[in-house]
């Protein structure tokens, strides 16, 4: 039998506030337990919720970028539940009438393909506590400064076949978050987050599956490796004659196996109702117009731009846009270089990403920057050095922090393009080599790298290759 994977994802951005969603205290990560907590967020009777219009800006621009219906009036419900990082014994968040309603994004996949991914909503919450089990024994701490702060909850369409599309999809909201300077997108402080709904079917059946619904996955490897887990511990249920039971289940990565946390709750057990304290979110024309003014060009205009203007693959587009740091960077080189888009794409995505990946930098920390990686490649370009070369330069130039000029000049790396001084090593080389020259012209033709490697070896890597391939086929041949 095959089996057909369904996957939907709600993710939890965390909004970039200062303060919280319905109360003055700060939302800065890393202050001491129960600091940033005031009578609000500590939910003594009495107390009444103000919104914070920022976060209500911030889910409209989320919404316009989504190309979503942005509600003009929605609601405030209250999900009531018992938790003990939830004091108020309820959780403020919206339920039938969320701010922002039925938008898409589209996604590429590594193979090139793309897709649209359905969104069914977006909706305004705040975050509950946290509560702390390392550090005290037996016993659990309780620290609220994380409750009361804003969240937008992400809810797809359940359109996913696939982990590797579950990953990309929550990618491009990563990304997409991140442009529109809505959320910082720190997995490791669990500012960006997802719950993952998995569900299999028989190939070809229309009716989905029933899924379970893996909580709180903080990085794009837990995504898909609590998927694929998840699939496949499904489908061996079914294949055994079992059946998989609606449920939540945890996804445990020291394991990398998911275990269930409790039977799935029904929204009617959550008792949701219309949060008294607060009125209905009213927003009109003329707010949503201001905020689509201050919108930036978002990841799919400027990927699209790259391609029509720099000639660059949609793949390349698209790995350059994935942040809009990394974008901006590129523009700098090739603002810089005046064109050689493609040979600037190559060297942003190749040895400086391979740079920064292996020292654990991102863009920002770069160490070498846009106009001296654009005086690198203006190298290349002009033939100064060949690619092989500038791959040294920059190494160099990482370690070094000097620049490309100082470091060809140093080490007298400027490559050869005198003809004659090509020609003379190649003439040493064949004179030394008498065998091989003999064989060569009796028909061994793949001789012929093994002249270009002495004859690289002679000009210590400065040969222009071009030239030499040239010169060096003319001679051989006699
Ligand atoms: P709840 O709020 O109870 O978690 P929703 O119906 O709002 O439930 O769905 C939550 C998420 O689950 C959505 O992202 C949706 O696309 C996804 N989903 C719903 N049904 C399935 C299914 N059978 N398989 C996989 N995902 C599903
Ligand atoms: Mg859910």
């Amino acid at each position: 039998m095959e089996w057909e994977t369904v996957i939907g994802l709600e993710i939890h951005a965390q909004l970039a506030t200062r303060s919280k969603i319905f109360s003055g205290s700060s939302t800065a990560f890393g202050a001491g337990a129960n600091t940033q907590a005031n009578l609000v967020d500590l939910g003594y009777p009495g107390v009444l919720p103000v919104l914070n219009h920022e976060a209500v800006r911030m889910a409209v621009r989320f919404g316009l970028a989504v190309a979503a219906t942005v509600a003009r009036r929605s609601v405030f419900a209250r999900k009531n539940y018992f938790y003990p990082d939830l004091p108020k014994g309820y959780q403020i968040s919206q339920y039938e009438l969320p701010v922002v309603q039925s938008g898409s994004l589209d996604i590429l996949l590594e193979d090139g393909s793309g897709k649209t991914v359905g969104i069914t909503r977006a909706h305004l919450e705040e975050d509950a506590g946290k509560s702390l089990h390392e550090d005290f024994h037996g016993l659990s701490g309780i620290d609220l400064n994380r409750a009361g702060t804003p969240l937008l909850e992400i809810v797809s369409e359940p359109d996913m076949r696939s982990a590797k599309e579950a990953v990309a999809y929550m990618k491009k909201i990563h990304t997409l978050v991140r442009y529109l300077e809505i959320c910082d997108g720190n997995m490791q402080e669990g500012s960006f987050r997802c719950d993952a709904n998995v569900s299999v079917r028989p190939k070809g059946q229309k009716e989905f599956g029933t899924r379970a619904e893996i909580k709180n996955l903080n990085s794009f490897r837990f995504v898909e490796r609590a998927i694929n887990y998840e699939v496949e511990r499904q489908v061996d249920l079914i294949e055994g004659g079992g059946k998989v039971v609606q449920e939540t289940r945890l996804y445990d990565p020291d394991r990398g196996e998911t275990r269930s946390m409790r039977s799935k709750e029904e929204a009617n057990d959550y008792r949701y109702f219309p949060d008294p304290d607060l009125l209905p979110l009213v927003i009109d024309e003329a707010l949503i117009e201001s905020v689509r003014a201050t919108l930036p060009e978002l990841p799919d205009e400027k990927a699209a731009r790259l391609v029509a203007e720099h000639g660059l693959s949609a793949y390349d587009a698209g790995v350059l846009t994935s942040s809009r740091e990394l974008a901006a960077y590129y523009e700098a080189v090739v603002q810089d270089l005046g064109g050689q888009h493609k040979l600037a794409a190559n060297w942003v995505m190749g040895e400086l990403s391979g740079a920064l990946t292996r020292d654990g930098l991102d863009i920002t920390q770069s160490r070498v920057a846009a106009p001296a990686l654009a005086q690198l490649v203006a190298r290349i370009g002009d033939n100064t050095i060949s690619g092989k070369i500038a791959k040294e330069v920059f190494e160099a130039m990482w370690t070094e922090g000097s620049g490309a000029d100082e470091i060809i000049d140093a080490r007298g790396l400027r490559q050869i393009t005198d003809t004659s001084s090509i020609e003379k090593a190649i003439d040493e080389v064949m004179a030394g080599n008498p065998k091989q020259l003999a064989d060569y012209r009796s028909g061994k033709d793949k001789l012929f790298g093994f002249f270009v490697g002495q004859v690289m070896k002679a000009t210590q890597g400065k040969a222009n290759p071009a030239q030499l391939n040239e010169l060096l086929k003319r001679k051989l041949s006699g």
